[in-house]
């Protein structure tokens, strides 16, 4: 079976989906690797080292694209790729399904059989697989960075000669997998942390990690079967809002990463809230791209509102490309080698398997994902 990693295009992506060492693995399971010349620049690999792990390199898009029976990127393509490539072959990359709906139809009209990364089921199987877990915990670990690095103060308390230093007090919303990693980041940097999340399940996770838990009686909140959690009422989400209106004055960080599954993420902090805060304290809104937890926020920019420092930096996991990558192309390989046939050497596409039909969108012509389907058409 032919493989195929063309180059990512995606204006300011430096991470790559397959590292020379997973593209060595694909060989070794007896693929026919092809990389597109300068595939891994991004994250500081050479062309040589993928040859030397086994690949061709080729410097025709086109037909590196077109040859292939199996594509494997990171980025969702164009829809002009869609077009070049052969009925059949299997597309595997981010895809963002519930908002991509005419590359959804795009991908089902060309017979593709297309594989959504966020759209593996987040069970403890699939865990090596989980591309959104392992992108998320670095962007947790990346946010903290970027607002220690605006903020004017420093995180740990100082005791020196010349005064006492207080902690920087933070505050993390959403305390899932990238939220957890902030308020480790934020722990091991020193600073005094408390954090919320509408999953009960939430409270002892944050405590484990030696942060404060704000309790706030939203009523039944629950989460999903998936362990996603539930929309809140607009009534539940102004009670939180209300209940975080101090603390949010009183911190000097706040890292909002409160998401619902195939929605839009709520507003959590409101332009008041924000203009609450004391001049030079710094929100890292992990939600702007999708739509924003914090009113005013800006996707891939940084604002300044009433004297605070908001960033909307999107794919912070990109920041730190080389170990981005390396987790990336560790998921895809874990997929791959989980549906490979090794008499055959290929990778088999089973509506049986555990794992594969919650990610498969579209295959034979047709949208076979449930849930997409219903969005979509
Ligand atoms: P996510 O990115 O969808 O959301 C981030 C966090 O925001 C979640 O913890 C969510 O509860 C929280 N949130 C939503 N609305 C909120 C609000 N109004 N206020 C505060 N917080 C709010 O979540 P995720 O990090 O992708 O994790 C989702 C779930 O999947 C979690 O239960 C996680 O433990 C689980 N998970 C399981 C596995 C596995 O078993 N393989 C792997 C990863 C994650």
């Amino acid at each position: 079976m032919r493989i195929a990693i063309p180059r990512e295009t995606h204006p300011g992506e430096n991470r790559v989906p397959i590292t020379p060492e997973v593209a060595k693995k694909l060989v070794r399971m007896g693929a026919e690797l092809l990389v597109e010349a300068g595939m891994g620049a991004g994250a500081g690999y050479a062309d040589a080292d993928y040859t030397e792990a086994g690949a061709t390199i080729s410097s025709d898009r086109a037909s590196l694209i077109s040859g292939a029976d199996m594509l494997l990127r990171l980025r969702k393509p164009t829809p002009d790729e869609i077009g070049q490539m052969k009925r059949g072959c299997i597309h595997v990359s981010y895809l963002d399904p519930f908002n991509e709906h005419g590359l959804v139809n795009t991908f089902k009209d060309a017979g593709i059989t297309s594989i959504s990364m966020e759209m593996i089921p987040r069970t403890t199987r699939s865990q090596k697989m989980d591309a959104l877990s392992s992108q998320a915990n670095l962007a947790g670990y990346v946010a903290v960075i970027e607002a220690a690095a605006a903020l004017p103060r420093i995180f740990p308390m100082m005791m020196t000669p010349a005064g006492t230093l207080k902690p920087a007090n933070v505050f993390v919303i959403g305390a899932g997998v990238a939220g957890l990693q902030a308020i480790a980041t934020a722990k091991r940097l020193g600073a005094k942390v408390t954090a919320f999340d509408t999953r009960p399940v939430t409270a002892e996770q944050v405590r484990s990690l030696g942060a404060k838990f704000l309790e706030i009686d939203l009523g039944e909140t629950g989460e999903t079967s998936g362990g996603y959690a539930q929309e809140l009422t607009p009534e539940q989400v102004e009670k939180q809002r209300q209940a975080q209106k101090d603390l949010i004055a009183k911190s000097d960080v706040v890292i909002t990463t409160a998401q619902v599954f195939g929605r839009k993420p709520p507003v959590l902090v409101t332009k008041d809230m924000v203009e609450g805060m004391q001049p030079g304290s710094v929100i890292v809104d992990m939600a702007a791209e999708t739509g924003g937890n914090v009113e005013g926020s800006v996707p891939n920019e940084t604002v300044t509102i009433g004297g605070v420092t908001v960033i909307g930096k999107g794919n912070l996991a990109g920041e730190v490309a080389r170990d981005a990558s390396q987790m990336y192309s560790s998921n895809l390989f874990n997929l791959v080698e989980d549906c490979w046939d090794k008499e055959k050497n290929e990778f088999v596409i089973s509506f049986e398997h555990d794992i594969l039909p919650g990610c498969i969108i579209t295959h034979g012509g047709e949208i076979t994902n449930e849930t997409i389907k219903n969005i979509v058409e």
